[in-house]
């Protein structure tokens, strides 16, 4: 309870609030804000150079997108802690693969997340991790390595003068606290920190194609829940697509739909052409799905309506509206599922994430933003922060580029002690998806903002004085 307090004014518009002592709870070397993979690699990595580290999250465990999210998708190590950690997952017996053997009719599947594209009955590996399991093991890495991770704790806001971060206010059930530290990561996902203290960003969103029906204005990439359900028999589907030859399972939904059973908006057709992200992220013309877990059970993505041009990061509407209708699709299409496709008939709903997660929240403007013209050029920096790397660019029409990332990327404006990392670094929207924020590289680039921090630490330095000349992958 906060008493009304001489001092204190109110309109019919806002309120004036007296100013408030806050008890600085903490003082740490490195605080993190934001235990996704971004952020609980660096703060693994600091711990493990000896700085006291304090990680803020806002949930009940690490891993972000990937734990907490749903986001299951396992990927061979790309090394270092990415490579570490799904060794340790693969130790807890907590990754479940399946191939053409085990689940066949899958690959080709137009119901399939990501073998969709396969030719039918080619080979394929498919390997994910349990969440829950998962995320107990980066609890477990966490406390190994010493870090104090304060869960169901949000951060709310910096304090900031002369171009540092003082410290952070969070929330949590003691209230309002301070925490004061010497470097500070932006693990939130979305910049917020960055944000917060100041930082200039451009919003997400951009010029989404097919380039002949684009109306001018900026949309984020959708964000998604994603959910699971279990009880599936999936030869039972398989068996139904080939034998009344409905592949995407059309005919049930527009049976579902002529009968008042499907919500406007839950199937969507897709967006194609040129320059389009991923038919996956716009678009959702029937089930998307994936294999979690175990047997019969499966991940399914909701996107946000890519049409409503949401703003989840910076806009508490957007975000409520997201929740809302994310859950009632999910509802809906649970229901449409048991009812109308064979092989679905037992089935339940197991887990339904706890966040919309947002793909295309703020872009902070770093001492470099990395572009795609940066990857069209090849070009090279003196202060790489990993050798040349070849990956795929989706903007360009699914373009493989051999580029590098400047250490500058990870180092925001107007702020000497902040480091960013993972979906919060620098670079423009065209260059997002799959590369400069999938899951293997945004634990990559903790590792680099944590190790940078570590070494500024120990050089009693802003991490803007750091001089970076050799890669670290
Ligand atoms: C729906 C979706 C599907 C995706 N699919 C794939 C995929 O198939 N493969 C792939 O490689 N990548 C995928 N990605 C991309 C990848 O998951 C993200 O880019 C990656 O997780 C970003 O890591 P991060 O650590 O920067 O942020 P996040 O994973 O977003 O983690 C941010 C963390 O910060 C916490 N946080 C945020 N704000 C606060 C606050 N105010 N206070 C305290 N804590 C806070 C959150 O709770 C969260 O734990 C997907 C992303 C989304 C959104």
């Amino acid at each position: 309870m906060r008493p009304v307090q001489a001092g204190d004014t109110a309109s019919a518009h806002e309120i004036t609030l007296a100013p408030a002592k806050v008890p600085v709870v903490r003082d740490a070397d490195v605080v993190v804000v934001g235990g996704g993979p971004g952020g609980f690699a660096a703060a693994l990595r600091a711990a493990r150079m000896g700085a006291s580290t304090v990680l803020i999250e806002k949930h009940d465990m690490p891993g972000g997108v990937h734990t907490i999210g749903l986001q299951g998708a396992a990927s061979r190590g790309v090394g270092g802690i990415h490579s570490e950690l799904m060794q340790r997952f693969a130790d807890a017996g907590c990754i479940y693969t399946v191939t053409e053997a085990t689940l066949p009719d899958w690959a080709g599947n137009p119901l399939s997340h990501y073998e969709a594209y396969l030719k039918p009955g080619s080979a394929f590996t498919r390997s994910s991790f349990n969440p829950e399991s998962a995320g107990c093991v980066m609890v477990r890495m966490l406390e190994e390595a010493g870090v104090t991770a304060l869960y169901g704790t949000s951060f709310v806001d910096t304090v900031v003068a002369n171009g540092r971060i003082n410290q952070v206010i969070v929330e949590n059930a003691s209230g309002t606290q301070a925490i004061r530290g010497k470097v500070f990561i932006d693990g939130s996902g979305t910049a917020e920190v960055s944000a917060r203290a100041g930082v200039p960003f451009v919003r997400g969103g951009g010029p989404q194609p097919p380039k002949a029906q684009w109306d001018g204005q900026h949309r984020p990439i959708p964000g998604a829940l994603l959910w699971i359900m279990s009880g599936i028999d999936f030869a039972g589907v398989a068996a139904y697509q080939k034998r009344d030859n409905d592949p995407t399972l059309a005919r049930l939904i527009g049976a579902a739909r002529s009968a008042g059973d499907i919500p406007e908006n839950l199937y969507r057709p897709r967006m194609g052409g040129e320059g389009v992200y991923g038919a996956h992220y716009i678009g959702h013309p029937t089930l998307d799905m994936s294999p979690m877990q175990g047997p019969g059970t499966f991940v399914f993505w909701q996107n946000v309506p890519y049409e409503w041009a949401l703003h989840m990061d910076d806009n508490a509407e957007d975000a409520a509206r997201a929740k809302r209708a994310l859950r009632e699709f999910i509802d809906a299409e649970a229901r449409f599922a048991k009812k109308y496709v064979p092989g679905f008939e037992n089935a339940f709903i197991s887990n339904v994430g706890r966040y919309v997660g947002v793909r295309d929240g703020r872009h902070p403007m770093a001492e470099y933003q990395f572009t795609i013209d940066d990857a069209r050029a090849s070009r090279r920096f003196p202060d790489a922060i990993s050798k040349p790397m070849t990956k795929t660019f989706f903007w360009d029409t699914h373009t493989a580029y051999t580029f590098e990332i400047p250490y500058r990327c990870f180092l925001p404006k107007n702020i000497d002690n902040l480091l960013l990392t993972g979906a919060s670094l620098s670079f423009a929207y065209e260059t997002i998806f799959m590369v400069m924020r999938n899951f293997p590289w945004c634990t990559q680039t903790g590792e680099i903002a944590g190790y940078a921090a570590g070494l500024a630490v120990q050089q009693g330095i802003a991490p803007k004085n750091l001089e970076w000349t050799t890669p670290y992958f």
